[in-house]
């Protein structure tokens, strides 16, 4: 008798958390703006975000292995690489994009992301966006120069700005940080030809005054690294990645936090 009711508790509660678990992909909990054009079966997209692909043991550090082994993957599995301008024409004028589209970005601009990443991007067809610290580009060994950056950049490669010195933008004064996104802006587009469109927030901090400055600079958007798909209700100067890390099972994370975003995102399980 009691074990008859604690088997209806336990098939009760597993039904319970089962219907939860499927009611909670269908109610978004995020506002849909209703100025913007929603796209006929619209969908949310994936914004990787990556640092190094390099051996060393960090979390922020992807080996090479480890990246070709996710690379493949998307290639295996039908996604096309996109450009920051392909995914604003879509979330803002509802412009087509190929079949399951991934933006893959790179915050800092380490040398490995030309010597160890860019292989592999070109090798299944991608490409990238990186966002550079523009006073490291060029002056510190353990990033690219702007040769490497040119050469990325006529084949397809985008790149963004993430400050002149990697600054904190909400702990400075409101001049300073202008002055970082500005001047980072100018040195991309003497050095590239063309001002970039793009920004990545360092350490992911921002609020609302930052946002108003990275717009002020000249900016069409702007990336966290607050745990989500960029979709139509997305802040364009808050926009949602994918931060992927290395751990002791990679792989299986990357797949669970690109496959699972939706759910994962709407349940709070993953907040970075
Ligand atoms: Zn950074």
């Amino acid at each position: 008798m009691v074990r008859g009711t604690i088997r209806k508790i336990y098939l009760f509660s597993t039904v319970a958390l089962l219907l939860f678990l499927v009611a909670s992909l269908f109610v978004g909990t995020k506002p849909v703006t209703a100025t913007r054009h929603r796209p006929q079966n619209y969908t949310d997209i994936p914004v990787l975000n990556y640092h190094k692909v390099d051996t060393l043991y960090h979390s922020l550090s992807i080996s090479p292995e480890e990246f070709e082994e996710q690379m493949a993957y998307l290639h295996e599995n039908g996604y096309h690489a996109i450009t920051p301008d392909q995914l604003m024409n879509y979330l803002n004028r509802g412009k087509p994009l190929p079949d399951k589209p991934v933006l893959i970005t790179f915050d800092d601009g380490y040398l490995d992301n030309y010597t160890n990443a860019y292989p592999i991007l070109k090798k299944y067809g991608f490409t990238a966006t990186i966002f550079l610290v523009t006073d490291l580009i060029g002056n510190d060994p353990r990033f690219m120069n702007w040769d490497q950056v040119r050469e990325m950049q006529k084949n397809g490669f985008i790149f963004g700005s993430h400050t002149a010195s990697h600054a904190v933008l909400t702990k400075l004064p409101t001049e300073e940080a202008l002055k970082e996104l500005v001047s980072s802006r100018q040195k991309i587009a003497s050095e590239l030809g063309r001002a970039p469109r793009y920004f990545a927030y360092p350490t992911g901090a921002y609020n609302l005054a930052v946002e108003e400055l990275v717009r002020t600079a000249g900016y069409t958007a702007a990336f966290t690294i607050r745990y989500g798909q960029a979709g139509v209700s997305s802040d364009p100067y808050a926009l949602e990645r994918i931060p992927i890390f290395k751990s002791a099972k990679t792989f299986r994370s990357f797949l669970i936090r690109l496959n699972g975003a939706p759910l994962l995102e709407r349940l709070g399980i993953i907040r970075n």
